[in-house]
C-alpha cells in the first residue's frame, strides 16, 4: 500500500467559479449502503479513490438503503436510515468530496429504479447471479442460512442504479467488482435484444487490499469493533491505537519483530505523512531498537494530523445546518428526473407503452 493522503488540490474547491460541466461529461456512480459512519477502512479501500476521480465526472453518489434491506430490514434498522445517510454524507463531504461536482440522493426516493430493476431481472439466470462469490458471504455475514430472493437480485438493483442515470464509470472496491460485471452484461443484452439505451460501464477497481482492523484482522469493519473512525476525537484514536494488535512475538522492545502485515506499520504506510520518520521505526523495529509505544505513539499522532483537517471541515459543515439535508433532497431531485428520463425510454425501446397507448387510442376514438 502506498500513503493515501490526498493531494490538496484535490479536496481544494477549485479557484473561480466550477466549470461548466457541460452535456458531455462522462457520469459516474458509487455509494455505499447507510449502515453507519466512515473509517480508516472506507477511506483506503474506496474514498480515496472517489475523492481522486469525481471532479472528471458527472458524480451520483447513492445512498443505497434499498440495498440495505436486502441483508437489515428491521425497523430498527429502517428508522436508522435518516441519520446514517446525514453521517455518511457528512463523512463523504469531510473527507474531500465537492458538493458541486457529487449529487448525493437517497435509492428509495428514486422508486423508478425498482422497476428498472424489475425489467432487467428477466436479462439474467438465477444461476449466473448464485455463482456470484460476494453474494453467499453476505448471506453469511447477515446470519442468513438461506439466500433471501432480494440478495440474490442485489446485482441486478444494483445495475439499475448504474444504468438508470446512464453511468459510464463505476469504482468499486474487490468484493463488488462481480456485481458490476452483471451490469455489463444486462446493458449489452438489452441494446443487442431492444436497441442501444444504455453505455455499458466500465469498472475502475480501487486496487488495495483490505486495511487489517485495529484487533489484527483482515478488514477493517464496523461490525468487528476494530475500526477507527473519520469522526473519532483525537483523544479516542490515541486511546485505540495504544490497545492496537502488533507482533505477538514480541515481549520487549529489545526483541526483534515483524514489519509485514503488522496493522500498526500497515497503518503507518497508508496514513503517515513522514515516510522517513516510518522506514525509521520499520528498521528500529525489525532490528529490536524500538519499543512498540513508541511506535503506536507516533502512529496515533500520525493518523490525528491526517484526520484534523477532516474533523476541521466535518464541524464546519455540520454546524451549516440543513446543509447536508438539502444536499441530500435536491440530489434526490436530481436523480429521479433523470431515471424516470431512463425508464420512459426503456419502456419505449422494449415496446411496452404500445399496448395501452393502442387501449388508449381505441378508448378515445369510442368516446368521440
Ligand atoms: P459491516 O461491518 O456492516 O459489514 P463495514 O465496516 O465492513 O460494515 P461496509 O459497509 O461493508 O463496511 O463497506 C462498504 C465498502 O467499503 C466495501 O464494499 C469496501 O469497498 C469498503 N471497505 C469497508 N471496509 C474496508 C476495509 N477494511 N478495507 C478496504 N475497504 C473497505
Ligand atoms: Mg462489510
Amino acid at each position: 500500500m502506498t500513503a493515501l493522503a490526498i493531494a490538496t488540490e484535490d479536496i481544494a474547491p477549485a479557484p473561480g467559479p466550477a466549470p461548466d460541466p457541460g452535456p458531455v461529461r462522462p457520469r459516474m456512480l458509487t455509494g455505499d449502503r447507510p449502515t453507519g459512519r466512515l473509517h480508516l477502512g472506507h477511506y483506503a479501500g474506496s474514498l480515496a479513490n472517489r475523492i481522486r476521480l469525481h471532479r472528471r465526472y458527472q458524480s451520483f453518489f447513492i445512498v443505497a438503503d434499498l440495498h440495505m434491506l436486502t441483508t437489515k430490514n428491521s425497523r430498527a434498522d429502517i428508522a436508522g436510515i435518516g441519520p446514517r445517510a446525514a453521517d455518511m454524507v457528512l463523512d463523504s463531504l469531510a473527507a474531500g468530496l465537492d458538493p458541486a461536482h457529487s449529487v448525493f440522493y437517497l435509492q428509495s426516493g428514486v422508486p423508478e429504479v425498482a422497476e428498472l430493476s424489475l425489467l432487467l431481472s428477466s436479462l439474467v439466470s438465477v444461476p449466473r447471479l448464485q455463482r456470484i462469490p460476494s453474494l453467499k458471504e453476505m448471506a453469511r455475514h447477515a446470519g442468513q442460512r438461506e439466500m433471501p430472493f432480494a440478495l440474490l437480485g442485489y446485482p441486478v438493483l444494483q445495475a439499475a442504479d448504474i444504468l438508470a442515470v446512464k453511468a459510464t464509470t463505476v469504482p468499486v472496491g474487490r468484493d463488488n467488482s462481480a456485481h458490476v460485471e452483471v451490469a455489463r452484461e444486462l446493458a449489452r443484452r438489452f441494446n443487442r435484444r431492444y436497441g442501444a439505451v444504455f453505455p455499458v460501464p466500465a469498472l475502475v477497481p480501487a486496487d488495495v487490499p483490505a486495511l487489517p482492523g485495529t484487533d489484527g484482522r483482515a478488514k477493517m469493519s464496523k461490525s468487528l469493533g476494530n475500526a477507527i473512525y473519520l469522526s473519532d476525537p483525537p483523544d479516542e484514536v490515541v486511546a485505540k491505537v495504544r490497545r492496537m494488535y502488533t507482533d505477538p512475538a514480541r515481549t520487549s522492545p529489545a526483541v526483534p519483530g515483524t514489519v509485514e502485515g503488522n496493522p500498526v506499520f500497515v497503518y503507518h504506510e497508508v496514513f503517515s505523512d513522514r515516510p522517513a520518520e516510518v522506514a525509521d521505526l520499520k528498521e528500529r523495529y525489525r532490528s529490536g531498537r524500538v519499543g512498540d509505544a513508541e511506535v503506536k505513539e507516533k502512529l496515533a499522532a500520525a493518523l490525528n494530523r491526517f484526520l484534523d483537517p477532516i474533523r476541521e471541515r466535518r464541524a464546519a459543515l455540520a454546524a451549516d445546518q440543513g446543509l447536508v439535508e438539502e444536499l441530500i433532497v435536491t440530489g434526490t431531485e436530481r436523480t429521479r428526473h433523470e431515471v424516470r428520463r431512463t425508464v420512459a425510454e426503456v419502456r419505449a425501446a422494449m415496446g411496452l407503452t404500445t399496448a395501452l397507448a393502442g387501449f388508449r387510442a381505441a378508448a378515445r376514438s369510442r368516446a368521440r
